[in-house]
């Protein structure tokens, strides 16, 4: 195992073991929360061209105290079993932080996306989906994949099709995966449910007074300069969401081809369309180009969004950060060892299990509309539009006024599913975020948000084993 494989698994234990001191459960208990349930590991043949590749696979389970399990499929190069047990534990707490009734676990896939056809891909997506099948590793009500790094709606497609193919007949099996594309069974909103999650979280700390002048900053999300690693599913729609609804300064982006820079503010909509034509970021007008990538952490910004992989802040270049408060869109993206420099240092971090558990909140939602076999809002739009506008009519009529259309229009819209999808998101950030606060005020000796938002998870995955009578 390499340091760097090594130091995330590591980590998220370590992260564990510092949390549970601050709780009163039995030791037996608490191993049992922290041990991987299960771990699959696979290794297939995929036609490549002329000859045959074996591709190597996991599906880890982390915990059955609740089901289905759920979480997402990495097709990385780096792909490994302690980082997949890393990713599947911390899928577990995020879905008790956000009141999500799942135990976690997580897929990955040991390709490079990018040496790949998508003809290829297809293949090793649907065989990866056969093995699954074969040990009973996916399903409704067993384990439900998503969209991890490296994978989006159109493997998720693959995967709902060779399952299908393979349990014909069985009403729920839409529900089998999630992030679905929205015209096969998906849900609108899922794709940048997690970067809305990570402005939410972000926000809502952005929010609190006393914090806010204690890093010497004034409070909201509005003028703050925000440094951003990784401009893919998660990064871009932070970035994106940051900026149109909260009035965020992206100051620079730090992808694999390098890091640009432009203390005005990057426009990442166009950065976008900018990367689709040219197939990089570099050159991009207005900004400069960093002569080292790694040097992201280094520029001064208010807020860090790490949003590519794990690992990213390490002993050896957290003392260089600038930034006061760090939102971890990425899973992992910080060791242990470099959080325990950060937190002398004052930097708040919002911490992964939280600040990212947009997507696995709107996977919930989505999984739940397949159960019901209707789009949200379907029942209730138009009623909801007719009623608003009777009450508008009223006031008309008894003030004898009359309101534009544009102020009807909004007065009386009926739900969307998409604003369903993102009200119940809002709502699942803000409960979350501020019952995470409260451990952390509650609890004297706890002075950083990861070791609050264990402790609440390991109390709610805890109560879970009680009352299942595991642990009297
Ligand atoms: P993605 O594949 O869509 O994007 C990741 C981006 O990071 C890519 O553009 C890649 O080129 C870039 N990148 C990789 N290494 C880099 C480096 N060293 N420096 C700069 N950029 C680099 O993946 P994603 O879905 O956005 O996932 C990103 C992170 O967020 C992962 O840690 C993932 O586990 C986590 N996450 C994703 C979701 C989701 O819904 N997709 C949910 C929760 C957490």
């Amino acid at each position: 195992m390499s340091e760097k494989q090594a130091r995330f698994y590591e980590s998220v234990q370590q992260n564990f073991d510092k949390a549970a001191v601050h709780t009163s459960h039995p030791k037996g208990l608490l191993d049992q929360i922290k041990a991987c349930n299960a771990i699959y590991k696979m290794n297939f043949p995929v036609k490549i061209g002329k000859g045959y590749e074996v591709i190597e696979a996991y599906r880890v389970q982390h915990s059955h105290h609740r089901l289905p399990t759920k979480g997402g499929i990495r097709f990385s190069h780096l792909v490994n079993q302690e980082e997949v047990m890393a990713l599947a534990t911390l899928m577990t707490y995020k879905c008790a932080i956000v009141d999500v009734p799942f135990g976690g676990a997580k897929g990955g896939v040991c390709v490079s996306p990018r040496k790949y056809s998508e003809e290829q891909l297809e293949k090793i997506t649907r065989r990866y989906t056969v093995e699954l099948v074969r040990k009973n590793f996916i399903g409704p009500g067993t384990d439900v994949p998503a969209p991890d790094y490296g994978t989006g709606p159109r493997e998720m497609a693959w995967i709902l099709d060779t399952y299908q193919q393979m349990n014909q007949g069985e009403i729920d099996s839409a529900a089998c995966v999630t992030g679905k594309p929205v015209n096969q069974n998906g849900i609108r909103g899922r794709t940048e449910a997690t970067g809305r999650g990570v402005y939410y979280a972000t926000r809502e700390f952005c929010n609190l007074e006393k914090e806010m002048s204690a890093l010497k900053l004034s409070t909201g999300i509005e003028g703050k300069t925000m440094v951003i690693q990784g401009l893919g599913n998660v990064g871009s729609y932070t970035g994106l969401i940051s900026i149109n609804e909260g009035g965020a300064k992206v100051v620079a982006v730090s992808e694999i081809e390098g890091t640009i820079h432009n203390p005005d503010g990057i426009d990442i909509k166009k950065l976008l369309k900018y990367r689709k034509t040219k197939k990089s970021i570099l050159g991009f007008p207005g900004t400069k180009t960093l002569k080292e990538r790694k040097d992201w952490v280094k520029i001064p910004c208010d807020i860090l969004v790490p949003a590519a992989l794990e690992s990213q802040i390490h002993k050896g270049n957290a003392k260089s950060v600038k930034a006061k408060i760090i939102v971890e869109a990425a899973n992992g993206p910080i060791t242990a060892a470099a959080e325990a420099i950060l937190l002398k240092k004052g930097v708040v971090i919002l911490p992964d299990m939280y600040a990212n558990a947009g997507g696995v909140t709107v996977s919930y939602f989505e999984w739940l509309k397949n159960l019901s076999h209707m789009r949200f809002g379907r029942m209730e739009k138009r009623f909801d539009s007719n009623t608003y506008s009777n009450f508008v009519n009223l006031i008309e009529r008894l003030t004898a006024k009359t309101i534009s259309k544009r102020e009807r229009d909004i007065l009386t819209k009926g739900a969307d599913e998409v604003d369903l999808v993102r009200s119940g998101l809002e709502d699942t950030m803000v409960n979350s975020f501020h019952q995470i606060r409260e451990v952390y005020n509650r609890k004297k000796k706890i002075n950083d948000y990861r070791t609050a938002a264990f402790v609440l998870a390991v109390d709610k995955i805890a109560s879970d084993y009680m009352s299942l009578g595991v642990f009297p």
